[in-house]
């Protein structure tokens, strides 16, 4: 998994500040990831089980080890983090009702 954030050279207070919030937030999400999608279970040789969420995930058969099995599961983690982010991280003011 892997989240790029592009920094500035020159941060603004205002920015550093939006920049640590957004990283907390990701790492929050993270950690609720990681704790509802926390391992898989083989179902059978070319396809795993999320113990979390039950989720199906196919593994190739030709590749089916465990190295491509963490790999895929891996993936479905990352998903579901970008889910909870897009989620969570469109939050709009309370006062902002009707169509703008
Ligand atoms: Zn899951």
């Amino acid at each position: 998994m892997s989240i790029d954030i592009e920094i500035g050279t020159s941060l603004s207070n205002e920015d550093a500040a939006h920049f640590a919030a957004k990283t907390e937030a990701i790492t929050s999400a993270m950690q609720r990831v990681r704790e509802r999608h926390a391992a898989y279970s083989w179902v059978w040789t070319d396809e795993i089980r999320c113990r979390g969420c039950n989720a199906s995930i196919d593994i190739p058969l030709l590749a089916s080890t465990n190295a491509s099995a963490d790999k895929a599961f891996q993936a479905h983690q990352s998903a579901q983090l970008d889910a909870l982010l897009a989620a969570g991280g469109s939050r709009r003011p309370e006062s902002s009702t009707g169509p703008s």
